[in-house]
């Protein structure tokens, strides 16, 4: 499904995360007027047949909920003429109760992301995220409740994390009901506070071979219990790039973790072969290994084919003994 994202920069945040400048990211300071909206709607209609209309940058259910029905409405207005499929939005878990899991319902919203970030509550602390593991869990059980599907936002390399919390916040993100999920490593952005600390020299950013191997294994997990992974890495357009201070960006982040995490299934399989469809042809250029194309992704193993289903589900499993040992010792 294709989205049509409407930035509403940091509207309706009640503090600031310390790794957040949508504006350095996204290119919006201001939200949108509703004229510029109809006309973002009429030339993206141009472009596609299917989309919805993503409302992100924030936490949309904190507005004012005369703002919020404000832009419910209008977005509404489009999937009733039939030009979008639906509308989601983006926001804070400890912005999910009850009364505004009824309001979504009603107005028609059909996918909430949830802004997670890490299950760690360590973590959430050092970032300045304002709520706990314990209000994720809520936000998550009120929705699946309500039967509102939605997707979890993960970040690796914030302030305080280590490979094995983005792990077990993967194993997390399994158990809650979400459908989706999306992973990036943290940027320190210019005009954030992490900026500030970081010229301090007291936070050191995840380097990308280190951010691409922690986020290949959250995929394996994810993926192994069918959470779809369906963004990996940042979105930065390229007149925006000068504003990454540092940390792991690369334009083609996503390619790179599904190419380890191809890498790393053969090789636990002791693999002779990968097997991949045209849709994969990316994943497997660079790996100098045996490969060759096939009508579903796999590994040859011992002469048999093991499918990459089954392939995930052994490593996630093995990988997870390892985290469970460590944090044992
Ligand atoms: S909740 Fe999201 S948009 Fe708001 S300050 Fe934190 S990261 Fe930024």
């Amino acid at each position: 499904m294709k989205i049509l994202p409407v930035f509403l920069p940091q509207r309706g945040c009640k503090n600031r995360c310390i790794f957040c400048s949508q504006g350095a990211v996204t290119g919006f300071e201001e939200p949108p007027s509703f004229d510029e909206l109809d006309e973002l709607v009429r030339s993206y209609s141009k472009t596609t047949d299917t989309f919805e209309i993503a409302f992100y940058g924030g936490s949309f259910t904190a507005l004012d909920e005369s703002e919020q029905i404000r832009y419910l409405r209008w977005a509404r207005r489009y999937v009733q003429l039939g030009v979008c499929d639906g509308i989601r939005l983006s926001t804070r878990p400890d912005e999910i109760d009850e009364s505004r899991a009824r309001f979504l319902k009603e107005c028609g919203v059909k996918f909430v992301e949830l802004g997670v970030q890490s299950f760690d509550n360590e973590v959430l602390r050092l970032n300045n995220r304002g709520y706990t593991r314990e209000d994720v869990l809520k936000a998550c059980e009120i929705l699946s409740r309500f039967e509102i599907d939605f997707g979890v936002h993960l970040m690796v390399g914030l302030m305080g994390d280590e490979a094995a919390k983005d792990i077990l916040s993967a194993w997390q993100t399994t158990k809650v009901g979400a459908k989706t999920c999306r992973i990036h490593p943290t940027l320190v952005l210019k005009g954030s506070t992490l900026e500030t600390i970081y010229r301090r020299g007291e936070y050191v950013p995840l380097n990308l071979h280190t951010a691409i191997d922690i986020c290949s294994d959250m995929t394996a997990i994810l993926e192994s219990q069918h959470v779809r992974v369906i963004r990996l890495g940042l979105y930065v357009p390229t007149e925006l790039l000068k504003n990454i201070v540092a940390g792991s960006y690369h334009p083609r982040f996503g390619e790179l973790v599904r190419t380890r995490l191809v890498e790393k299934l053969y090789n636990f399989l002791n693999a002779s072969s990968v097997v991949h469809t045209e849709r994969e042809s990316s994943w497997v250029s660079k790996l100098n290994v045996g490969k060759s194309k096939g009508e579903r992704l796999g590994f040859v193993v011992n002469g048999r084919f093991v499918v990459w289903q089954d392939a995930l589900e052994r490593y996630a499993e093995e990988i997870s003994k390892e985290v469970v040992l460590c944090s044992k010792r």
